[in-house]
């Protein structure tokens, strides 16, 4: 096998329309400033679309899809068998860019390329195979309408293969649409309808004509022998090993973040049948995970019907679940499987679900839905992916659907993207994060319920300190995300410092939040840049690191304020906000205004557009 000493830093770059591909060197200068994977991607698709940003149609031929691979891909970094997909979003019309643990990223990384940028679109449905030498469109006429694991059974692959693959939900640009590489998924925000938009069924890479060798090897591992120390001794990598991520149920029932009925209650005592603990007995869990990963948060077990499935993650169970008040776990496993084989995402198929049911209740809208039946979800959900009967306006996303009906103030969404299973009036930093990321409501953005209530490194109930947090966590994760290793990662190496391990619990919580800077000027993360120069020979420490987090986050804004965004997206619904009475009440409707001025303060953006000055981009290198 050949060797490649770093990383490749060359992507594939594909023509749908014209059939044609080249090769675009990304500089080792863009490698250093945006360190791979998303970052680069992010880099990529503002300088070929900088000036027709809010221009490009989303479902257009123009957008850009791009799958970038990070740098620790292949090397044995522990959690980082992942890629990155970025895009302009359909639901959000903001960029948007998500990460997967499939297959797909290391063959791709292992025929040579650090990722694929596609443009155009293909006039009839096609599949792409690429290896390190040529790339081939075929036919994909047959495959059409095909799901997602029966596509990947149908295209004849080889253990050298990995396929990213859309279901009948991209097919049909459903706005939440994703993509599937093996039994894993990428995209929030319609990445999937992207790719169905472009006529691409499926993309193939065929891998193992490469390996990747660090530039210095004696110090990568050391840092991959410090990671590992730091994931396997973490208390969440022993829960999340033993529950998977639905291990959070239990705090959420503890701390009221756990949604029930629309997010209108936090608690309800039948929430208990739904705890990783609960499933893990019923199901004999064991684990089905990303490949290389040594936190093992996928899992999967027997159904009663003799099957074994994957288990929902903790935002699906939340969603379709306490959520819309059911608590029969066998029928979401069901449920799950016909999102995953349809390719769309749980998340946001959840929340308009259950804006759907709630704007029934109130009489806003005719709709089969309601939170008493639930025998005819599975088929809603099909109707969904096929853009059928009610199915075909519940595909565009709550937000779409409250502009039409009203009922703005319960669809639980930030910038269009649904919100995940956290109730933030039991976290209000984790709130604000909602708020103010750049893809709209994801709970991974700076995933702060990790801090004020996971680890209870802060108190949940306060805005003070909590701008600081999200600002450096966003940074942070910003740049892990673009290394491209798992997240939760930062959940056992955060947890690492001398500080956090040692001050008393009380003690914490007041330094977190009266002192964030020096609090955070005491953490740890330079496992992350020692990784990216280990591998690439760049000189990198842990403020480098950050900084080039900030950068990432900045440039997206920045693209996001010429893709239209204001400054009163920057929020959260008024179910947060002015709802604080619930059934088993938490002092706690968010204050979100005051935390998004000083996250604003925080990160110079001008509070009349909504991003960075052209000063700030030019000091951080960014040309405007
Ligand atoms: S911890 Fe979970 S999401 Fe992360 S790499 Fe492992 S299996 Fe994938």
């Amino acid at each position: 096998m050949k060797e490649i000493i770093g990383t490749s830093n060359t992507y594939l770059d594909i023509d749908l329309t014209n059939k044609t591909w080249k090769v675009h060197q990304a500089s080792t200068e863009d490698l250093k400033n945006y360190l791979g994977g998303k970052g680069l991607g992010i880099k990529i698709f503002y300088d070929r679309l900088k000036d027709r940003l809010a221009d490009v149609d989303p479902l257009g031929p123009e957008n850009l899809l791009i799958f970038a691979n990070g740098v620790l891909l292949t090397t044995g970094a522990p959690c980082s068998a992942r890629f990155e997909v970025i895009t302009k979003s359909p639901l959000t019309g903001y960029m948007v860019a998500s990460s997967c643990g499939g297959p797909f990223g290391e063959a791709c990384k292992t025929a040579g390329w650090d990722g694929v940028i596609l443009t155009g679109r293909a006039e009839t449905p096609v599949v792409i195979r690429f290896d390190d030498k040529e790339v081939v469109f075929e036919d994909a006429g047959d495959l059409w309408g095909a799901g997602t694991h029966q596509t990947q059974d149908r295209l004849r692959m080889t253990p050298k293969d990995g396929a990213a693959v859309i279901g009948p939900a991209g097919e049909h640009q459903v706005l939440y649409a994703n993509i599937c590489s093996g039994h894993r998924f990428v995209g929030r925000g319609g990445i999937g309808a992207v790719m169905g938009a472009k006529n691409l069924k499926a993309i193939v890479a065929r891998g193992k004509a490469y390996k990747c060798v660090p530039v210095n090897r004696e110090k990568f591992d050391k840092t991959v022998k410090k990671a590992q120390k730091h994931i396997l001794r973490s208390p969440f990598t022993k829960g999340y090993k033993a529950y998977g991520t639905n291990m959070n149920t239990r705090y959420g029932i503890a701390s009221g973040f756990s949604p029930v009925r629309n997010f209108r209650d936090r608690f309800s005592p039948k929430t208990e049948a739904i705890t990783g603990e609960a499933m893990a007995a019923k199901y004999k869990t064991r684990h089905s995970t990303c490949r290389y990963c040594s936190i093992l948060c996928g899992h999967k077990g027997m159904y009663p019907d003799g099957r074994m499935r994957q288990i929902p993650e903790y935002e699906t169970m939340g969603l379709f679940g306490s959520n819309i008040e059911n608590y029969d776990t066998d029928k979401v496993a069901v449920w799950n499987d016909i999102m995953n084989e349809m390719g769309m995402d749980t998340i946001s198929a959840g929340g308009t679900i259950a804006w759907a049911m709630e704007a029934g209740e109130k009489g806003l809208r005719q709709t089969e839905l309601s939170f008493s039946n639930f025998d005819n979800i599975g088929r809603i959900l099909e109707d969904i992916a096929y853009r059928r009967n009610e199915g075909a306006e519940l595909a565009d996303g709550s937000k779409r659907l409250s502009e039409k009906y009203g009922g703005a103030q319960f669809a639980i969404q930030a910038k269009g993207l649904e919100i995940a299973a956290y109730d933030p009036r039991a976290c209000w930093g984790h709130g604000l994060s909602y708020a103010v990321h750049n893809k709209g409501g994801c709970h991974l953005g700076s995933y702060l319920v990790s801090l004020e209530v996971l680890m209870g490194y802060m108190p949940p109930l306060t805005t003070l300190g909590k701008a600081s947090w999200v600002v450096f966590c966003e940074d942070i994760f910003a740049g892990i995300n673009s290394l491209q290793t798992c997240l939760f990662t930062a959940l056992s190496i955060m947890t690492e410092p001398v500080v956090p391990k040692y001050l008393p619990k009380a003690a914490l919580n007041v330094a977190t939040i009266l002192s964030p800077k020096l609090s955070q000027m005491l953490m740890n993360w330079s496992v992350y840049s020692d990784f990216f120069s280990a591998i690439t020979g760049i000189a990198m420490n842990q403020w480098q690191f950050k900084k080039a987090g900030e950068r990432i986050t900045k440039l997206e804004r920045h693209m996001n304020v010429k893709m239209g965004q204001k400054p009163d997206e920057d929020t959260l619904p008024e179910r947060f906000t002015k709802e604080a009475h619930t059934k088993y009440p938490v002092a706690s409707a968010v204050p979100i205004d005051a935390m998004v001025k000083t996250y604003y303060r925080i990160r110079k953006y001008d509070p009349l557009t909504a991003g960075p000055s052209a000063k700030d981009l030019r000091k951080l290198g960014v040309e405007v």
